[in-house]
């Protein structure tokens, strides 16, 4: 796609601190980290986000993820990571190609997950029957 960053990346158009490359996937630095070595993993073809992406391509997407994500740890001496990947602009997502976050964490780094709510009673399992009704 044209005017897209990350195809511009993978098109070698716009400058990236790439970490690992392969027919398929594309992986570099976050310009934005949430810490240092915070990571997405791209496929090379344009698929706006996870719901759009073929399986095989999301298999190798996870294949990438596994192999640099401990390399990830040990560049940055984490411990553990958060794996994230907004889908549409409500849910945060600022760049219409896909992309899996991987975000390296320490302890007290103070980045913060999200904050549960609580159901009313009998709230839960009409949720969940609308759920598989849609399915
Ligand atoms: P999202 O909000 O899930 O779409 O995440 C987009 C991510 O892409 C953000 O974390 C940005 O910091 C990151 N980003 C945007 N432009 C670039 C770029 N040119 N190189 C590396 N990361 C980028
Ligand atoms: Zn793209």
């Amino acid at each position: 796609m044209s005017d897209c960053i990350f195809c511009k990346i993978v098109r070698g158009e716009l400058p990236a601190a790439k970490v690992y490359e392969d027919e398929k996937i594309l992986a570099f630095l976050d310009i934005k980290p949430v810490n240092h070595g915070h990571t997405q993993v791209i496929t090379k073809s344009h698929y706006f986000n996870l719901l759009e992406t073929p399986e095989e391509e999301l298999s190798a997407i996870m294949a990438v993820v596994k192999k640099i994500a401990p390399a990830i740890m040990k560049a940055v001496g984490s411990a553990g990571f958060n794996l994230g990947v907004n889908n549409g602009s409500v849910a945060g997502q600022l760049v219409p190609h896909v992309h899996f976050h991987i975000m390296p964490r320490r302890q007290g780094d103070g980045h913060e997950l999200w904050h549960g709510l609580e159901y009313a009673p009998g709230e839960m399992s009409a949720v969940a029957e609308a759920i598989k009704r849609a399915l």
